[in-house]
């Protein structure tokens, strides 16, 4: 994903060494099936039920991120149908 100053974000580097700040959204409508698939996920044996489960519980979970370059807010919306850029007022 890029920002529309040109930042890249990449989900390669994670840690300390990431630059930008993320959040993990879910509305509050599908929060508590959220919660409930995510019991599933930790509840699953083997690792292709795992991950399957997994997929199920990820279509709940969008991102809000802060370009660190020109302090942009990116929100993906939960399944990805959206994108919405809000630029900080000086
Ligand atoms: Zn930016």
């Amino acid at each position: 994903m890029r920002c529309k100053c040109g930042y890249s974000f990449s989900n390669e580097v994670s840690g300390p060494d990431r630059k930008f700040e993320s959040f993990a959204v879910i509305r509050d409508r599908d929060y508590r099936v959220f919660i409930k698939s995510e019991t599933r996920v930790l509840a699953s044996k083997g690792s292709d039920a795992k991950l399957r489960a997994l997929a199920r519980s990820s279509k709940f979970v969008g991102s809000l991120m802060e370009c660190p370059k020109c302090l942009r807010a990116i929100f993906s919306e939960p399944g990805g149908a959206n994108l919405v850029i809000f630029q900080r007022e000086v």
